[in-house]
């Protein structure tokens, strides 16, 4: 039995403009000799209303996030220490002399979370002798009135660990003249005992780097060059797709999740600040060749997919999590596919088996008839509702992209993405009024009732000789030349 989980992506807040001049903001990162602990010092101007909040972000469903600080602690340049009031569960309210440049300092305290836990607690700081892996969402506590981008400078505090490496240059210190406060909140910031693999894509450089097995004397499966090969030649496969080349720096982390199995594997992740963070439990095989393809090809190919959907076209900023994930992530494992047979990644074979299978997924799901607002309100706490939007989107991207008259899904998306203007910006109706003038009405129709309640289409109405359909049981029956 083989067990693959691919875990949601998570696209960070945006923030309107309010000041004229450029903040700045300083961040530390390393650990306290004694108790390895992390240590967290961030040095910030505070709000000219002399009352700042520090928070972290809502994402993925985490809460009680302050509970993993220890030494909380702010102080003006001279050491002075400033009172400091928690707010809520997961904010911090500094009462200071307006527009003070303050030091606001923390440890995140060892646990257990990266060998014990499972799910969305890889996503929580990840504090142990063998690894910290600090997520900005989860881990940095920041001003809430840095709105505008920023000047950031970073540095590695000493630790105790064998290498560092960071989302913005990877192992070294760093001075950016202008940081997104969604960007910092979205960077991966990992110390351990990490193996480092560079490639280079269209000339620019990706870097895989591997946490060594921490159970003692045990190597994983698989070699990290073997890692490093999948993850350049995926990605070179997809910014060919979109022909998208500017990445000047792009990272592939993954590290060890959960404790060995003794049957079968599972992973996740998630897309991150120049980067996505791979979770491998330390089972972890390459299977590179199965009926469907290779489940870590189809990880790698899934998570960096999410740079183009679900990051440069995102959701519109209020809408709840979970309601589009029938775009964000459905469409994703649709493209990612298409990616892979495009690039012979993937043969047509293998594709006809991943449609057939995403097809019996969804008409076996329990939940298949559940509204996107349901999707929405049971995303954290029911399985069933959690993976519908993979598959149902999965089928939406197919039959939208065999019933488009006078264009293709991909050709479609790259007008999306040349126009610049559906980042945090995509809605269902925008999406449906860029559809239309493609589609016949019954298409259009029969898409909306799919994507809005999961009403099965007519698939043999579909504008392709392509696919034969075969009624309830299979997709597609097989699959001619020159149909993907
Ligand atoms: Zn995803």
């Amino acid at each position: 039995m083989r067990y693959f989980f691919v875990w949601f992506l998570l696209t960070a807040s945006s923030f309107a403009a309010a000041t004229t001049h450029q903040q700045h903001l300083e961040l530390q990162i390393g650990t306290e000799p004694h108790s390895g602990s992390a240590l967290v010092n961030i040095t910030f101007q505070g709000d000219a209303d002399g009352t700042t909040e520090l928070e972290f972000s809502r994402w993925a469903g985490l809460e009680n996030l302050s509970d993993h600080l220890r030494g909380v602690q702010a102080s003006y340049l001279d050491g002075s220490i400033i009172e400091l009031n928690q707010d809520g569960d997961d904010g911090w309210l500094v009462d200071h002399d307006p527009n003070a440049t303050i030091s606001f300092q923390y440890q995140i305290a060892s646990n257990s979370l990266q060998r014990e836990g499972e799910g969305q607690a890889y996503f929580r700081p990840l504090v142990s002798a063998e690894m910290i892996h600090l997520i900005g969402h989860s881990a940095l506590l920041l001003p809430s009135h840095y709105k505008q981008d920023f000047s950031l400078k970073f540095t590695w505090l000493p630790h105790s660990h064998t290498a560092a490496f960071n989302s913005f240059v990877g192992a070294n210190d760093f001075k950016k003249d202008s940081v997104s406060m969604s960007e910092l909140r979205g960077a991966l910031f990992v110390m351990g005992d990490i193996q480092i693999e560079q490639r280079e894509v269209a000339g620019q450089p990706l870097y895989i780097t591997l946490q060594r097995r921490p159970d003692e004397g045990l190597d994983w499966n698989f070699n990290i060059a073997l890692l490093a090969d999948l993850a350049a030649s995926i990605t070179q496969a997809e910014r060919d797709f979109f022909g998208d080349y500017d990445f000047p720096f792009y990272w592939v982390s993954a590290i060890s999740a959960g404790q060995a199995m003794s049957e079968g594997y599972m992973f996740s992740g998630t897309l991150l600040h120049n980067n996505f963070a791979l979770f491998l439990n330390p089972s972890t095989i390459f299977e590179l060749n199965e009926p469907n393809g290779s489940p870590i090809v189809n990880l790698l190919a899934h998570e960096m997919m999410h740079v183009w959907i679900g990051s440069r076209i995102s959701p519109e900023l209020s809408t709840p999590v979970g309601e589009l994930a029938w775009f964000t992530e459905g469409f994703t494992n649709y493209l990612t596919n298409k990616v892979l047979v495009h690039a012979e990644i993937l043969s047509q074979e293998q594709y006809v088996t991943v449609m057939n299978e995403a097809f019996t997924a969804l008409i076996e799901n329990p939940a298949k008839n559940a509204s996107n607002e349901d999707i929405a309100e049971k995303f954290w706490s029911d399985f069933d509702h959690q993976m519908l939007p993979y598959q149902r989107g999965h089928l939406v991207a197919f039959y939208l992209d065999h019933s488009l008259r006078s264009t293709n899904l991909e050709s479609l998306i790259k007008t999306w993405l040349a126009d610049g203007t559906w980042n945090q910006a995509f809605t269902l109706e925008r999406f449906l009024a860029s559809v239309k003038p493609h589609l016949a009405p019954a298409n259009l129709e029969q898409l909306k009732n799919f994507i809005e309640q999961g009403s099965l289409p007519s698939w043999t109405s579909l504008q392709t000789s392509c696919f034969k359909p075969d009624g309830e049981k299979k997709l597609i029956q097989s699959a001619q030349e020159n149909c993907f």
